[in-house]
């Protein structure tokens, strides 16, 4: 059975989903152009103790993007040029970028082939005196396992900095049956609110969390010119603040976030079912003690036609994309360079070889998902 093709499949549609709340958004960013206070405003200070609320954290603090948010951790947390800080390959180049812009080393390290991260067997040889920290890098929405690698961190007196960029909203449960956001596993969380994020704003937003008091006053300072008073200057810091008028937009979007996460799993689950069992075609692994809010439905097509199915989609008017193409070990900017040690990991050499990220948003229909199914299906010469 062949369906006929929807027209303009998106990887992401943010305008349907402005559609469904126009009034409220309208109205909060006029809100802010009328009351003038553009900068840390009351829309950022309501953000801030929303997400507080949300997290279930003491401390947000709220910053320009994702990647000043992992920045920002690293420069709180005091780390001195030459200290070492495990990372994995197989993520955005942000989470490895301001480990070398700081003078920090990047130690790579391989992920998991089914789930894509990072786990504490992985990190544990990459381990050496002048280890500092872990940031292990919550790809596409699914958690890290986190308890291991938190009791590897004490033993070795690691301080952890999640990169909760793609899973917010994920829930990450421990063997005592306690249950934690993802970004409050380990000592910070970074996130960011770039618009195709899960929760993302209409321009660059992040945020960053804590629950130690000590190093939220340090997060404050580092990301406010390292003052604590105005024109007083303690540290070298940077200037980093969450825009008024996208604080406003995000406080429309916050109380919708377990929704937009439902909507993207029952997408997931969708895609599960109809691409299933098909050889050659490997769906994305659930961690059991993780909920999954699927950034990117990604999945493994292990029989080298990667490339040829992307091409076919395309000639079917279906988007999908290539998270990510390049080790960052291969990257310009790593290969060779006397900061990263790694130039080969086999996972992540495959995985960039073989994974592939269908269209995956909170406004997908039953008819476009059937249709993308449909032409997965016959390219694998599956009914
Ligand atoms: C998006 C992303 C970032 C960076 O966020 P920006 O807001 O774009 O700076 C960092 N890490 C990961 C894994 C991301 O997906």
């Amino acid at each position: 059975m062949t369906s006929t093709p929807p027209t303009n499949i998106q990887m992401v549609d943010l305008r349907t989903q402005y559609e469904a709340m126009q009034e409220e958004v309208d109205q909060a960013v006029l809100e802010v152009i009328r009351g003038g206070a553009f900068i840390n405003g009351p829309a950022v200070k309501d953000f801030q103790s929303g997400l507080e609320n949300y997290l279930g954290c003491k401390h947000v603090i709220p910053c320009a993007n994702g990647t000043d948010a992992l920045q920002i951790a690293l420069m709180a947390l005091g780390l001195k040029p030459g200290d070492e800080v495990i990372v994995p390959a197989f993520t955005y180049v942000a989470s490895a970028e301001v480990i070398a812009l700081l003078g920090l080393s990047p130690v790579m390290v391989d992920v998991d082939p089914f789930t894509f991260n990072v786990t504490a067997e992985l990190i544990e040889p990459a381990i050496t005196p002048r280890t500092r920290a872990i940031i292990p890098v919550h790809l596409f929405g699914q958690s890290c396992d986190m308890e291991p690698i938190r009791r590897l961190a004490e033993r070795h007196d690691l301080r952890i900095v999640e990169d909760n960029a793609q899973a917010i909203g994920a829930a990450y449960t421990f063997s005592d049956g306690r249950v934690g956001r993802t970004g409050t596993l380990g000592d910070i969380g970074c996130t960011s609110f770039y618009p195709s994020k899960n929760l993302g704003a209409y321009g660059d937003g992040g945020a960053i969390n804590t629950d130690d008091d000590a190093l939220a006053a340090r997060l404050r300072t580092v990301a406010n010119h390292g003052q604590n008073r105005r024109y007083y200057h303690d540290v070298v810091g940077c200037n980093s603040r969450l825009d008024s008028v996208q604080a406003a937009i995000l406080n429309c979007k916050l109380p919708r976030l377990d929704d937009y996460n439902a909507s993207r799993q029952s997408a997931a689950r969708y895609y599960d079912q109809q691409l299933a069992g098909i050889e050659g075609l490997l769906p994305p692994a659930r961690l059991p003690s993780s909920t999954h809010v699927y950034h990117q439905y990604t999945l493994r097509v292990t029989d080298g036609r990667r490339d040829a199915l992307q091409q076919y989609l395309q000639e079917a008017g279906i988007p999908s994309m290539i998270y990510y193409p390049v080790p960052l070990y291969d990257q310009g900017a790593f290969r060779g360079t006397a900061a990263n040690k790694i130039d080969f990991l086999p996972v992540t050499d495959t995985l960039c070889k073989e994974v592939i990220s269908l269209p995956m948003h909170s406004e997908l229909d039953e008819a476009t998902q059937q249709y993308i199914c449909d032409r997965v299906r016959s390219f694998f010469g599956s009914k």
